[in-house]
């Protein structure tokens, strides 16, 4: 048996780069120079815009770098990208240091943009697509009734067909719409003819600035406060045909398409939130000393970090191997389902913990963990509860 040489002994290299098998070098170019923007450009003003929700202009300074489309066609200005670079900006938007920034640029490209695009029309796309791919207009996307969230069949807000004039006459109300405010078009989901069960339902683009477009109030959030949030109202609202969105009574099952993206993107967005409180965590814990010591070098402190960089790791692995089914033409709501869940529990956790290991300081405003927790607890509510996502899994064996 000949004796193994000095340089060939394995060493575990912790300190080496992980690259996931999703992501080529271009992936990383790109996310180094979204990284580059988010904490030059943005993340300077992350506390002043919790007090004042983020300006407008993120979005055109984003449209002109190429960020905002970075996933669709050329044709309309956009990269022509794959999907992956989708989720490498919803994993390096974070940092920017703001949860609400982070959610209102996600609602525009990730939400309200993908039924427009697979749906619209070309004069739609010319109208609204492009000019939002430039961030020269704001999209929002509004599911929510004050009666009607979960359920999204229950919604009430009624597009009633106008024979005389060849119009659609839409009443109703809509809550909790990110973007509400600033929005230049919602997509609106409504309800077309009530005794047709989930065939009933029709999507339409309506400018916000029609006559009877009310928006109500800015509501005051736990967390997300860089983001507007609103209520609104639609009185009368009068849209011509050329406003459906996709096909009249199919808007259900076209929405529950566009939720599918949306909750991919937002458990890419727990797993990098997640990610950098833990690195902000790691840092204290090897400075702040406590009993003669760093506290990190406490073994029940060790495996804090030891659990929850488990936990992860495991949530990064669901939405990236989520990520390459979705990119490969499967349709996988079970596991997008899953990876929602958990990314957006193992996120709370996570932030929690941090606080926990902060000691005070982790309560207070100036180390930035508390509202990583207060930013992150909306995942479990938004895009589809827990409850829910737990139910669509276990329907899918079905139970
Ligand atoms: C900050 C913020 C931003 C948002 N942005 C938008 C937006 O831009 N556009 C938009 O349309 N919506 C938006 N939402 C709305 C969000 O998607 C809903 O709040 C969410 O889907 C839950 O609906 P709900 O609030 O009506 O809760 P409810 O449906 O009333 O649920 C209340 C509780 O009952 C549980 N529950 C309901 N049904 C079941 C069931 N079948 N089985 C078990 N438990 C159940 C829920 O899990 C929850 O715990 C936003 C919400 C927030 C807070």
């Amino acid at each position: 048996m000949t004796s193994t040489a000095a340089a060939d002994v394995l060493k575990p290299d912790f300190a080496a780069r992980r690259k996931h098998f999703i992501f080529n070098d271009e992936h990383e170019a790109l996310r180094e120079s979204i990284r580059n923007f988010a904490t030059k450009e943005l993340a300077p003003h992350a506390e002043e815009w919790e007090e004042t929700t983020f300006p407008n202009w993120v979005f055109p300074r984003m449209g002109e770098l190429g960020f905002l489309g970075l996933d669709k066609p050329e044709q309309y200005g956009g990269q022509g990208g794959d999907y992956y670079s989708a989720l490498v900006l919803a994993e390096e938007i974070g940092w920017a240091r703001s949860g609400g920034l982070a959610m209102g640029i996600a609602v525009h490209t990730d939400m309200a943009m993908p039924p427009i695009l697979k749906f619209g029309t070309e004069e739609q796309k010319q109208e609204w697509l492009v000019p939002a791919i430039k961030g020269q207009k704001i999209l929002c996307l509004g599911i929510t009734e004050p009666d009607a969230g979960s359920d999204v069949s229950g919604i009430k807000t009624r597009a009633v067909r106008d024979e005389g004039s060849g119009e659609y006459v839409i009443n109703g109300s809509k809550t909790y719409i990110t973007n509400g405010h600033r929005a230049d078009v919602i997509v609106l989901v409504t309800k077309t003819d009530p005794d047709a069960g989930y065939d009933g339902f029709t999507l339409f683009l309506v400018p916000m600035d029609l006559p009877g477009v009310i928006r109500e109030k800015k509501l005051e959030k736990l967390g997300m406060h860089a983001s507007d949030t609103a209520l609104l109202a639609f009185q009368d609202v009068r849209v011509p045909d050329s406003a459906v969105l996709g096909q009249v009574g199919k808007g259900f099952y076209h929405i529950m398409w566009e939720l599918q993206g949306e909750r991919l993107i937002g458990a890419a967005g727990c797993v990098s939130g997640a990610q950098r409180c833990f690195e902000m965590t790691l840092k204290y814990a090897m400075e702040r000393k406590a009993f003669g010591r760093e506290i990190g070098h406490f073994q029940v402190i060790r495996h804090k970090f030891a659990e929850m960089a488990t936990k992860i790791e495991t949530a990064r692995q669901m939405v990236y191997m989520t990520a390459w089914r979705f990119q490969n033409g499967e349709y996988p709501v079970r596991e997008i389902s899953m990876a929602k869940l958990y990314a957006s529990r193992i996120a709370v956790e996570v932030a929690d913990e941090c606080i926990q290991i902060h000691g005070g300081a982790g309560y207070m405003k100036e180390y930035g963990v508390e509202r990583v927790w207060r930013d992150m607890r909306l995942n479990r509510i938004g895009a589809g509860t827990d409850e829910i996502m737990l139910d669509v899994i276990g329907r899918s064996y079905g139970l």
